[in-house]
């Protein structure tokens, strides 16, 4: 595969929105195809799947349910719009991974990070980002930062006991993945942060010879 695959996660308002659109730039400024897209969606088919998901209505959605849900959502995404670009040699940028379904529903549903990665083989199809970026934001801060900005979906309003869950879900998922997960410190500026990423892709371009 010759394209770049590069996924950011961390729980919600940790700035992943934020930094995707100043990365999309710095691609775009250096001649490169980029798509940047985001899990659950990225196409028609997933972003149904999505209204779903994050429907406040749903409250009788069970975990295996929202799992299969998030692995069907993936499975469009990865075949219909991520590999064709990959193929081409572009640089797709994901907003959320599979790393979130072994976190959100693995972790903090408790349906075990093997169930996860079981349910998804077909979905991903071997599939791995080159190198992922963890927006590390203390628990709580992330929604604090989104609640001026709209009403919480369904996964967002979930309590403080699930996103303390995530959080150290997302934890432990870094302390066994140190070579593609990047831990990145989000209590920064914007621009900080930015710097960041980017001398880690850079470090990533020298290594691979681009
Ligand atoms: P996410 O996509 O992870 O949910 P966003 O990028 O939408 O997060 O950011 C959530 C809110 O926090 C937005 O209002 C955004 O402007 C703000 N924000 C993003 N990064 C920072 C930062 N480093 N410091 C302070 N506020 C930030």
């Amino acid at each position: 595969m010759s394209g770049l695959f590069i996924s950011i996660e961390g729980t919600d308002g940790s700035g992943k929105t934020t930094q995707i659109n100043l990365l999309e730039e710095y691609f775009k400024s250096r001649g490169f195809y980029v798509l940047c897209t985001r899990e659950p969606g990225g196409n028609m088919i997933s972003e149904k799947i999505r209204e779903l998901i994050i429907d406040k209505e749903n409250t009788e959605m069970t975990a295996v349910t929202e799992a299969l849900l998030y692995a069907a959502a993936r499975a469009q995404h990865v075949s219909c719009d991520i590999m064709p670009v990959l193929k081409d040699g572009g640089v797709v940028i994901s907003d959320r991974f599979l790393d979130s379904s072994i976190v959100y529903q693995g972790y903090a549903r408790g349906l075990g990070a093997k169930t996860i990665k079981d349910i998804n083989k077909y979905a991903v199809n071997g599939l791995e980002p080159d190198i992922t970026f963890f927006l590390r934001l203390k628990p709580g801060d992330g929604i604090e930062r989104k609640k001026h900005q709209k009403d919480l979906d369904r996964m967002e309003s979930e309590g403080e006991k699930f996103h303390q869950l995530v959080y150290s879900g997302y934890m432990q998922l870094c302390r066994s993945n140190k070579n593609r997960i990047k831990v990145i410190n989000a209590a920064r500026s914007i621009e900080d942060i930015h710097k960041e990423i980017v001398d880690c892709i850079e470090k990533l371009f020298r290594e691979k010879g681009i």
